[in-house]
Protein backbone atom coordinates (compact mmCIF):
# COMPACT_ATOMS: atom_id res chain seq x y z
CA UNK A 1 0.00 0.00 0.00
CA UNK A 2 1.07 3.37 -0.80
CA UNK A 3 0.51 6.06 1.59
CA UNK A 4 0.68 9.56 0.29
CA UNK A 5 2.08 11.86 3.17
CA UNK A 6 2.26 15.78 2.52
CA UNK A 7 5.78 16.85 4.70
CA UNK A 8 5.06 19.45 7.13
CA UNK A 9 6.59 22.91 6.02
CA UNK A 10 8.02 25.30 8.43
CA UNK A 11 7.53 28.97 7.73
CA UNK A 12 10.27 31.41 9.24
CA UNK A 13 8.24 31.81 12.43
CA UNK A 14 7.63 28.12 12.78
CA UNK A 15 11.29 27.44 12.17
CA UNK A 16 12.14 30.40 15.51
CA UNK A 17 9.15 28.34 17.50
CA UNK A 18 11.21 25.15 16.73
CA UNK A 19 14.48 26.54 18.03
CA UNK A 20 13.04 27.61 20.99
CA UNK A 21 11.17 24.46 21.44
CA UNK A 22 14.11 22.93 21.01
CA UNK A 23 16.29 25.22 23.94
CA UNK A 24 13.44 24.48 25.88
CA UNK A 25 13.27 20.94 26.15
CA UNK A 26 16.98 21.00 26.68
CA UNK A 27 16.55 23.33 29.57
CA UNK A 28 14.03 21.25 31.02
CA UNK A 29 16.50 17.69 31.25
CA UNK A 30 18.02 18.82 34.72
CA UNK A 31 14.53 19.47 36.02
CA UNK A 32 13.53 15.58 34.14
CA UNK A 33 16.35 14.19 35.37
CA UNK A 34 15.86 15.26 39.22
CA UNK A 35 12.12 13.98 39.17
CA UNK A 36 13.34 10.90 37.12
CA UNK A 37 15.68 10.11 40.55
CA UNK A 38 13.83 10.93 42.65
CA UNK A 39 11.17 8.29 41.38
CA UNK A 40 13.59 5.96 40.81
CA UNK A 41 14.70 5.59 44.52
CA UNK A 42 10.96 4.84 45.20
CA UNK A 43 9.84 2.25 43.02
CA UNK A 44 6.14 0.66 43.11
CA UNK A 45 4.22 -1.67 41.97
CA UNK A 46 1.46 -2.92 39.79
CA UNK A 47 -1.72 -0.58 41.08
CA UNK A 48 0.28 0.62 44.24
CA UNK A 49 1.54 3.82 43.69
CA UNK A 50 0.77 6.13 46.55
CA UNK A 51 4.05 8.02 46.16
CA UNK A 52 5.02 8.04 42.76
CA UNK A 53 0.88 9.36 42.54
CA UNK A 54 1.91 11.73 45.36
CA UNK A 55 5.19 13.36 43.02
CA UNK A 56 3.03 13.84 39.82
CA UNK A 57 0.00 15.72 41.95
CA UNK A 58 2.87 17.56 43.32
CA UNK A 59 4.41 18.75 40.06
CA UNK A 60 1.45 19.03 38.30
CA UNK A 61 -0.31 21.71 40.63
CA UNK A 62 2.40 23.79 39.84
CA UNK A 63 1.27 24.59 36.18
CA UNK A 64 -2.53 25.62 36.85
CA UNK A 65 -3.58 23.31 34.46
CA UNK A 66 -7.87 23.37 34.01
CA UNK A 67 -8.28 19.56 35.44
CA UNK A 68 -5.90 17.73 37.53
CA UNK A 69 -7.57 14.16 38.80
CA UNK A 70 -5.44 11.80 41.57
CA UNK A 71 -6.69 8.20 42.44
CA UNK A 72 -7.82 6.86 38.98
CA UNK A 73 -8.16 3.68 37.78
CA UNK A 74 -7.46 1.25 40.90
CA UNK A 75 -6.63 3.49 43.21
CA UNK A 76 -3.80 5.90 41.99
CA UNK A 77 -4.10 6.34 38.36
CA UNK A 78 -3.79 10.21 37.31
CA UNK A 79 -4.93 12.51 34.41
CA UNK A 80 -4.63 16.61 34.21
CA UNK A 81 -6.20 18.34 31.15
CA UNK A 82 -4.14 21.61 29.87
CA UNK A 83 -6.60 23.69 27.18
CA UNK A 84 -4.95 25.86 24.80
CA UNK A 85 -5.92 29.18 23.33
CA UNK A 86 -6.74 28.18 19.82
CA UNK A 87 -9.78 25.91 19.06
CA UNK A 88 -8.62 22.19 18.05
CA UNK A 89 -8.64 18.12 18.96
CA UNK A 90 -7.49 16.72 22.19
CA UNK A 91 -4.36 15.10 22.23
CA UNK A 92 -3.57 12.73 25.20
CA UNK A 93 0.08 11.92 25.75
CA UNK A 94 0.51 8.83 28.16
CA UNK A 95 3.08 7.50 30.63
CA UNK A 96 3.40 4.37 32.70
CA UNK A 97 4.51 5.01 36.38
CA UNK A 98 4.80 1.10 37.53
CA UNK A 99 8.31 -0.81 38.53
CA UNK A 100 9.40 -4.13 38.91
CA UNK A 101 9.87 -7.10 41.94
CA UNK A 102 13.94 -6.77 40.64
CA UNK A 103 16.41 -6.17 43.64
CA UNK A 104 18.83 -3.15 42.04
CA UNK A 105 22.19 -4.10 41.25
CA UNK A 106 23.23 -0.48 39.70
CA UNK A 107 25.16 0.73 42.98
CA UNK A 108 23.79 4.02 41.76
CA UNK A 109 23.77 6.47 44.50
CA UNK A 110 19.82 6.77 44.15
CA UNK A 111 19.73 3.39 44.18
CA UNK A 112 15.95 1.74 45.37
CA UNK A 113 16.76 0.09 48.02
CA UNK A 114 13.16 -1.53 48.85
CA UNK A 115 13.39 -4.74 47.23
CA UNK A 116 11.53 -3.28 43.94
CA UNK A 117 13.13 -1.38 40.65
CA UNK A 118 12.27 1.02 37.84
CA UNK A 119 14.21 -1.63 35.74
CA UNK A 120 12.01 -0.78 32.48
CA UNK A 121 12.30 3.31 32.86
CA UNK A 122 8.79 4.13 33.61
CA UNK A 123 10.47 6.22 36.45
CA UNK A 124 12.08 7.80 32.95
CA UNK A 125 8.74 7.57 31.25
CA UNK A 126 6.99 10.21 34.07
CA UNK A 127 9.43 12.41 34.67
CA UNK A 128 9.45 13.28 30.37
CA UNK A 129 5.63 13.82 30.71
CA UNK A 130 5.68 16.32 33.49
CA UNK A 131 8.75 18.19 31.74
CA UNK A 132 6.97 17.95 28.76
CA UNK A 133 3.24 19.29 30.79
CA UNK A 134 5.79 22.20 32.09
CA UNK A 135 6.73 23.05 28.60
CA UNK A 136 3.15 22.71 27.23
CA UNK A 137 1.44 24.70 30.18
CA UNK A 138 4.25 27.90 28.90
CA UNK A 139 3.06 27.50 25.73
CA UNK A 140 -0.59 27.68 26.15
CA UNK A 141 -1.03 30.93 24.07
CA UNK A 142 0.73 28.66 20.93
CA UNK A 143 -1.47 25.42 21.77
CA UNK A 144 -4.23 24.44 19.64
CA UNK A 145 -6.93 22.26 21.06
CA UNK A 146 -6.70 20.27 24.46
CA UNK A 147 -3.71 17.99 25.89
CA UNK A 148 -4.56 15.09 28.40
CA UNK A 149 -1.86 14.10 30.31
CA UNK A 150 -2.17 10.33 31.50
CA UNK A 151 -0.23 8.96 34.04
CA UNK A 152 -1.01 4.98 34.00
CA UNK A 153 -0.48 2.28 36.50
CA UNK A 154 0.23 -1.58 36.03
CA UNK A 155 1.44 -1.56 32.91
CA UNK A 156 3.65 -4.55 33.94
CA UNK A 157 0.99 -6.32 35.11
CA UNK A 158 -0.85 -5.51 32.14
CA UNK A 159 -4.41 -4.54 33.29
CA UNK A 160 -3.54 -0.62 33.77
CA UNK A 161 -4.52 0.92 31.29
CA UNK A 162 -7.77 -0.82 30.73
CA UNK A 163 -8.36 0.64 34.51
CA UNK A 164 -7.64 4.16 33.12
CA UNK A 165 -9.61 3.79 30.10
CA UNK A 166 -13.10 2.35 32.14
CA UNK A 167 -12.41 5.39 34.76
CA UNK A 168 -12.77 7.86 31.85
CA UNK A 169 -9.63 8.92 30.88
CA UNK A 170 -10.37 8.91 27.14
CA UNK A 171 -13.20 11.10 27.66
CA UNK A 172 -14.80 14.59 28.59
CA UNK A 173 -13.24 15.56 26.41
CA UNK A 174 -13.18 13.24 24.05
CA UNK A 175 -9.84 12.44 23.41
CA UNK A 176 -8.96 12.10 19.18
CA UNK A 177 -5.67 11.04 19.24
CA UNK A 178 -2.99 8.99 21.62
CA UNK A 179 0.98 8.96 22.20
CA UNK A 180 2.95 7.06 24.24
CA UNK A 181 6.47 6.60 24.23
CA UNK A 182 8.86 3.72 25.53
CA UNK A 183 12.55 4.90 26.51
CA UNK A 184 15.43 2.19 26.80
CA UNK A 185 17.42 0.20 24.99
CA UNK A 186 14.94 -1.84 23.61
CA UNK A 187 15.49 -1.37 20.04
CA UNK A 188 18.86 -2.32 18.60
CA UNK A 189 20.22 -0.05 15.97
CA UNK A 190 18.89 3.89 17.53
CA UNK A 191 21.46 6.33 18.66
CA UNK A 192 20.89 8.01 22.35
CA UNK A 193 18.13 10.53 22.15
CA UNK A 194 17.03 9.12 19.11
CA UNK A 195 12.77 8.22 18.51
CA UNK A 196 12.37 5.16 16.20
CA UNK A 197 9.10 4.91 14.73
CA UNK A 198 6.97 2.73 12.84
CA UNK A 199 3.74 2.77 10.83
CA UNK A 200 1.27 -0.19 11.51
CA UNK A 201 2.21 -3.23 13.96
CA UNK A 202 4.57 -2.27 16.22
CA UNK A 203 4.14 -4.50 19.06
CA UNK A 204 2.73 -8.38 19.55
CA UNK A 205 -0.58 -9.31 20.77
CA UNK A 206 0.14 -11.28 23.99
CA UNK A 207 -1.68 -13.90 25.42
CA UNK A 208 -1.19 -15.81 28.55
CA UNK A 209 -1.52 -19.46 28.59
CA UNK A 210 -2.06 -21.98 31.47
CA UNK A 211 -2.15 -25.62 31.49
CA UNK A 212 -2.79 -28.17 33.26
CA UNK A 213 -2.39 -31.72 32.85
CA UNK A 214 -3.99 -34.19 35.34
CA UNK A 215 -3.55 -38.22 35.31
CA UNK A 216 -3.66 -40.50 38.26
CA UNK A 217 -0.85 -40.49 41.29
CA UNK A 218 1.39 -43.29 43.34
CA UNK A 219 4.48 -44.93 43.53
CA UNK A 220 7.43 -44.66 40.75
CA UNK A 221 8.30 -47.93 41.00
CA UNK A 222 4.89 -49.12 39.61
CA UNK A 223 4.35 -46.55 36.60
CA UNK A 224 1.48 -48.94 34.93
CA UNK A 225 -0.72 -48.35 37.90
CA UNK A 226 -0.74 -44.82 37.44
CA UNK A 227 -1.49 -42.10 34.63
CA UNK A 228 1.73 -39.85 34.56
CA UNK A 229 1.13 -35.91 33.83
CA UNK A 230 4.89 -35.20 34.02
CA UNK A 231 5.24 -37.51 30.78
CA UNK A 232 2.08 -35.68 29.35
CA UNK A 233 3.32 -32.62 29.84
CA UNK A 234 6.64 -33.30 27.73
CA UNK A 235 4.68 -35.16 25.35
CA UNK A 236 1.84 -32.11 25.04
CA UNK A 237 5.50 -29.14 25.46
CA UNK A 238 7.23 -31.19 21.83
CA UNK A 239 3.66 -31.20 19.99
CA UNK A 240 3.41 -27.65 21.11
CA UNK A 241 6.81 -26.59 19.09
CA UNK A 242 4.84 -27.74 15.72
CA UNK A 243 1.82 -25.32 16.10
CA UNK A 244 4.38 -22.12 14.78
CA UNK A 245 7.07 -24.43 12.64
CA UNK A 246 4.14 -26.38 10.68
CA UNK A 247 0.78 -25.02 10.65
CA UNK A 248 1.37 -20.78 10.83
CA UNK A 249 2.36 -19.60 7.68
CA UNK A 250 5.96 -18.53 7.48
CA UNK A 251 4.86 -14.97 6.44
CA UNK A 252 2.78 -14.62 9.54
CA UNK A 253 5.46 -14.06 12.79
CA UNK A 254 4.03 -15.47 15.96
CA UNK A 255 6.04 -17.16 19.14
CA UNK A 256 4.60 -19.75 21.11
CA UNK A 257 6.55 -19.93 24.94
CA UNK A 258 6.18 -22.08 27.50
CA UNK A 259 8.65 -20.64 31.01
CA UNK A 260 7.08 -22.46 33.31
CA UNK A 261 6.66 -26.06 34.43
CA UNK A 262 5.60 -26.80 38.03
CA UNK A 263 4.48 -30.40 38.62
CA UNK A 264 5.77 -33.93 41.17
CA UNK A 265 7.43 -33.30 44.49
CA UNK A 266 9.79 -36.16 44.94
CA UNK A 267 11.84 -38.41 42.63
CA UNK A 268 9.89 -41.63 43.44
CA UNK A 269 6.41 -40.38 43.70
CA UNK A 270 4.43 -39.78 39.90
CA UNK A 271 2.46 -36.98 40.31
CA UNK A 272 -1.49 -36.15 40.02
CA UNK A 273 -1.08 -33.08 37.97
CA UNK A 274 1.51 -30.78 36.23
CA UNK A 275 0.58 -27.40 35.50
CA UNK A 276 2.63 -25.06 32.46
CA UNK A 277 2.70 -21.77 32.30
CA UNK A 278 3.48 -20.07 28.89
CA UNK A 279 3.05 -16.81 26.64
CA UNK A 280 2.39 -16.42 22.89
CA UNK A 281 2.80 -13.72 20.74
CA UNK A 282 0.60 -12.74 17.47
CA UNK A 283 0.13 -10.12 14.91
CA UNK A 284 -3.55 -10.56 13.81
CA UNK A 285 -6.50 -12.01 15.30
CA UNK A 286 -6.82 -14.75 12.70
CA UNK A 287 -3.40 -16.46 13.81
CA UNK A 288 -4.35 -15.88 17.52
CA UNK A 289 -7.60 -17.09 17.01
CA UNK A 290 -6.10 -20.45 15.26
CA UNK A 291 -3.20 -21.07 17.63
CA UNK A 292 -5.44 -20.76 20.54
CA UNK A 293 -8.02 -23.09 19.04
CA UNK A 294 -5.09 -25.39 17.97
CA UNK A 295 -3.14 -25.35 21.06
CA UNK A 296 -6.52 -26.58 23.22
CA UNK A 297 -6.48 -29.18 20.76
CA UNK A 298 -3.38 -29.94 21.29
CA UNK A 299 -3.39 -30.17 25.04
CA UNK A 300 -6.37 -31.93 25.56
CA UNK A 301 -6.24 -34.47 22.73
CA UNK A 302 -2.43 -35.48 23.48
CA UNK A 303 -3.60 -35.63 27.21
CA UNK A 304 -6.62 -37.79 26.20
CA UNK A 305 -4.49 -40.43 24.41
CA UNK A 306 -2.41 -40.93 27.24
CA UNK A 307 -5.09 -41.78 29.92
CA UNK A 308 -5.01 -38.12 31.21
CA UNK A 309 -7.33 -34.94 31.05
CA UNK A 310 -5.94 -31.65 29.81
CA UNK A 311 -6.84 -28.23 30.21
CA UNK A 312 -6.08 -24.91 28.91
CA UNK A 313 -7.06 -21.24 29.83
CA UNK A 314 -6.56 -18.23 28.48
CA UNK A 315 -5.59 -15.03 30.81
CA UNK A 316 -4.17 -11.73 30.44
CA UNK A 317 -4.44 -11.09 26.74
CA UNK A 318 -3.49 -7.35 25.65
CA UNK A 319 -3.77 -6.90 22.06
CA UNK A 320 -1.63 -5.96 19.65
CA UNK A 321 0.07 -2.88 19.23
CA UNK A 322 -0.71 -0.90 15.61
CA UNK A 323 0.26 2.83 14.94
CA UNK A 324 -1.77 4.90 12.71
CA UNK A 325 0.27 5.48 9.81
CA UNK A 326 -0.30 9.27 9.18
CA UNK A 327 -0.28 9.87 13.24
CA UNK A 328 3.54 7.88 12.70
CA UNK A 329 4.41 10.01 9.59
CA UNK A 330 3.24 13.20 11.62
CA UNK A 331 5.58 12.38 14.50
CA UNK A 332 8.38 12.22 11.70
CA UNK A 333 8.08 14.91 9.85
CA UNK A 334 7.89 17.16 12.75
CA UNK A 335 10.75 15.76 14.62
CA UNK A 336 12.64 16.18 11.75
CA UNK A 337 11.65 20.26 11.84
CA UNK A 338 12.23 20.35 15.01
CA UNK A 339 15.13 18.47 15.91
CA UNK A 340 16.89 17.32 12.48
CA UNK A 341 16.62 14.45 10.35
CA UNK A 342 19.25 12.43 12.38
CA UNK A 343 16.40 12.63 15.42
CA UNK A 344 14.23 10.11 14.03
CA UNK A 345 14.87 6.90 12.59
CA UNK A 346 12.27 4.42 11.07
CA UNK A 347 12.34 0.90 12.63
CA UNK A 348 12.02 -1.98 9.93
CA UNK A 349 10.82 -4.86 11.93
CA UNK A 350 8.14 -5.23 14.92
CA UNK A 351 8.52 -6.29 18.03
CA UNK A 352 7.67 -9.42 19.77
CA UNK A 353 7.24 -7.56 22.99
CA UNK A 354 3.74 -6.55 24.24
CA UNK A 355 2.69 -3.00 25.48
CA UNK A 356 -0.57 -2.22 26.86
CA UNK A 357 -0.72 1.45 25.31
CA UNK A 358 -2.22 -1.37 22.39
CA UNK A 359 -5.32 -1.00 24.87
CA UNK A 360 -6.17 2.85 23.70
CA UNK A 361 -5.12 2.06 20.21
CA UNK A 362 -8.18 -0.21 20.20
CA UNK A 363 -10.55 2.95 21.53
CA UNK A 364 -8.36 5.99 19.50
CA UNK A 365 -5.95 6.58 17.03
CA UNK A 366 -2.30 6.73 17.97
CA UNK A 367 1.55 6.18 17.82
CA UNK A 368 4.35 4.80 20.33
CA UNK A 369 7.70 5.81 19.89
CA UNK A 370 10.57 4.56 20.96
CA UNK A 371 13.35 6.65 22.70
CA UNK A 372 16.73 5.72 23.18
CA UNK A 373 18.39 6.25 26.37
CA UNK A 374 21.44 4.11 25.86
CA UNK A 375 24.83 4.73 27.20
CA UNK A 376 27.08 3.16 24.16
CA UNK A 377 29.08 0.82 26.89
CA UNK A 378 28.84 -1.53 29.70
CA UNK A 379 25.86 0.36 31.27
CA UNK A 380 23.80 -0.87 28.83
CA UNK A 381 21.77 -3.53 30.06
CA UNK A 382 18.68 -5.35 29.15
CA UNK A 383 15.22 -3.88 29.99
CA UNK A 384 13.78 -5.93 33.78
CA UNK A 385 18.11 -6.28 34.68
CA UNK A 386 18.85 -5.76 37.85
CA UNK A 387 21.27 -3.48 36.29
CA UNK A 388 19.16 -1.49 33.75
CA UNK A 389 20.18 2.04 33.67
CA UNK A 390 18.67 5.41 31.85
CA UNK A 391 20.95 7.84 30.01
CA UNK A 392 19.76 10.83 31.80
CA UNK A 393 21.33 13.14 29.31
CA UNK A 394 18.68 12.29 26.44
CA UNK A 395 15.64 12.69 28.61
CA UNK A 396 15.01 16.33 26.86
CA UNK A 397 14.58 14.35 23.31
CA UNK A 398 11.82 12.61 24.50
CA UNK A 399 10.46 15.71 26.54
CA UNK A 400 11.03 17.38 22.72
CA UNK A 401 9.11 14.62 21.32
CA UNK A 402 5.82 14.89 23.11
CA UNK A 403 5.81 18.88 23.34
CA UNK A 404 6.51 19.12 19.56
CA UNK A 405 4.00 16.96 18.62
CA UNK A 406 1.53 17.95 20.72
CA UNK A 407 1.73 21.83 19.11
CA UNK A 408 1.94 20.80 15.46
CA UNK A 409 0.31 17.83 14.99
CA UNK A 410 -3.19 19.78 14.07
CA UNK A 411 -1.01 22.06 11.64
CA UNK A 412 -2.05 22.15 7.95
CA UNK A 413 0.06 20.08 5.78
CA UNK A 414 1.68 22.46 2.37
ZN1 LIG B 1 8.89 -3.71 31.22
ZN1 LIG C 1 8.16 -0.87 30.07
Amino acid sequence: MYIRVMRYKTSSKGRNRNMNLKKEAQALNDYAQALRRELHSHPELDHDLPLTEGVIVRELEKLGLDELKSGQGKGHGVWATLRGDRPGKVLALRADMDALPVREETGLPYAATNGCMHACGHDAHVAMLLAAARLLAGARAELAGTVRFIFQPAEETTDGALSMIQAGALENPSVDAIIGIHTGSIWDGLRPGQIGWKSGPMMAATTTVLAELRGKGGHGATPHLTVDPIVMAAEVLSQLQTLVSRETSPFEPAVVTFGKIEGGRQHNIIADSCRLSGTMRTFSHETNSFLQERLRATVEGVAASMRGHGTVEYVGQTPALLNDPALSFRMRDILTSVLGPDSVQELSLPSTGGEDFAEYLQKVPGAFFYHCSTFGDERDQPHHNSRFDVNESVLWTGVAALAAFALHWQEVSQ
